[in-house]
């Protein structure tokens, strides 16, 4: 597919999608109907993926199960409750490049960044900086200044923003890099996104992991924007942690369980300090009372509490649509789909509007994020009108994804086209 010489006409669109080898995974998802009774153009996987038809069964089973067996589900459901975060290990290992014991499925995004920082943000007088990006995500800014100042910090001297060059809207692999060089030592963790959620820049993780670990920094990634929309090889590039939601790209559902890595060369660090719950606790002794906290090896190590068996279940049937479908295949027809929609955007060029998002594949996912000139949330709520859904971010971006999973070719031509029409007018 890739290598395909684009067209600006419709047949290419349907030809394209006759031939796409993963066209037929979109017959496994509900999508919003327009007024008219006609499925939407949904491009807002990067917010809220789609609901997989076969979550309600999932998630009727532990209803029923639940109804029949009452407290014995634990042990005695179809898929016993006890271990059953663990139906989601092998999966989720391989979507982001990880060994098995070094990922599990608890919590929620934000609050497994706490957890993490708890750990692994260790400031000292001389060393207690958070780089994070300019604009990050607000509930990563909020929870990394209130990090700081839990241990006495000041936000205003202890986080360190990266910022693009002045005129520039994304960052340069280089200037982050040379940034950390400069001023590693007195850096004690660097926080990035793996893709911004704004500007939809995919980072060089691993390059940023390495250049983080020769200045002894911490290395975490916040990859709500990159789980199940881009490459990730996270046990190779080597960060300490990494964290993401699972309701974007992963389609778990709205506030579904997220998922967190631990490298595998923190699995028996029992004395990293931590916040600690019974699920964290050697399982064997698990439900004995006044014993000292003893973590599991590994990432299962840094659970809290008993986790929502419902979203669980909910996730696994779209982890099962992830393995039919795999990263590799998913991320060629991601490529195609993206430089498809770039190539009509610039076909439509206009001083009206402009992609921020870099046009290098290796530097981004699915999204591309428009600025746009003018009256652009009326625009929106037009395209929205009309049943083609994208996201608004003020003042003036418009964030919309092909996810390859579900949408088409024709998605994406029919979306230039309704865009290009608002802008005329
Ligand atoms: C979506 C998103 C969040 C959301 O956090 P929750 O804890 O899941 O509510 C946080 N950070 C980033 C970068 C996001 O994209």
């Amino acid at each position: 597919m890739n290598g395909t010489k684009f067209r600006t006409d419709l047949e290419f669109a349907t030809e394209m999608d006759q031939r796409d080898p993963l066209g037929h995974f979109r017959h496994r998802f509900y999508f919003p109907k327009t007024k008219n009774g006609e499925e939407s153009i949904y491009l807002c996987g990067h917010s809220l993926g789609l609901q997989p038809k076969t979550a309600q069964a999932y998630v009727e089973q532990e209803l029923r199960d639940w109804a029949e067996l009452g407290v014995e589900g634990h042990f005695h459901a179809r898929n016993p409750w006890l271990p059953y975060h663990r139906l989601l290990t092998g999966q989720t290992a391989s979507l982001v490049g990880a060994q098995p014991g070094e990922v599990v499925v608890m919590n929620s995004l934000t609050v497994n960044l706490h957890l993490m920082m708890v750990s692994f943000y260790r400031p000292t007088k001389t060393c207690h900086k958070i780089l994070v990006e300019r604009g990050a995500f607000p509930s990563d800014q909020y929870a990394v200044e209130s990090q700081v100042r839990f241990h006495g910090y000041d936000p205003d001297s202890s986080v360190l923003e990266l910022t693009p060059r002045s005129g520039e809207w994304c960052m340069r692999d280089e200037d982050i890099e040379l940034l950390i060089d400069r001023e590693g030592e007195s850096i004690a963790l660097i926080l990035l996104g793996g893709v911004n959620y704004a500007t939809g820049q995919a980072f060089d993780m691993e390059g940023i992991s390495k250049a983080g670990h020769k200045k002894g920094c911490v290395v975490g990634f916040d990859l709500a924007h990159a789980a199940g929309n881009v490459p990730l090889h996270l046990h190779d590039w080597a960060p300490d942690f990494a964290a993401w939601c699972s309701y974007k790209y992963l389609n778990g559902g709205p506030g579904c369980v997220a998922g967190c890595f631990v490298h595998e060369r923190h699995a028996r660090s029992v004395d990293l300090p931590r916040f600690a719950g019974w699920w964290g606790h050697n399982e064997a002794t698990r439900f004995q009372t006044g014993l000292r906290f003893h973590p599991v090896a590994g990432a299962e190590g840094w659970q809290v509490s008993n986790p929502p068996i419902l979203a669980l279940a909910a996730l696994r049937a779209s982890m099962e649509i992830f393995g039919e479908a795999g990263m590799d295949r998913l991320r060629r027809k991601s490529e195609s789909l993206t430089g498809y929609m770039e190539f009509l955007l610039r076909h439509h060029a206009s001083p009206e509007f402009s992609i921020i998002t870099p046009s290098d594949p290796r530097h981004r996912g699915s999204q591309l994020s428009l600025r746009i000139r003018r009256r652009g949330r009326k625009l929106c709520e037009k395209l929205a009108a009309e049943g083609v859904i994208g996201d608004w971010r003020e003042p003036d971006t418009f964030r919309v994804a092909p996810v390859p999973l579900y949408n088409s070719y024709r998605d994406v031509y029919v979306f230039v086209q309704c865009l290009a029409a608002a802008l005329a007018e």
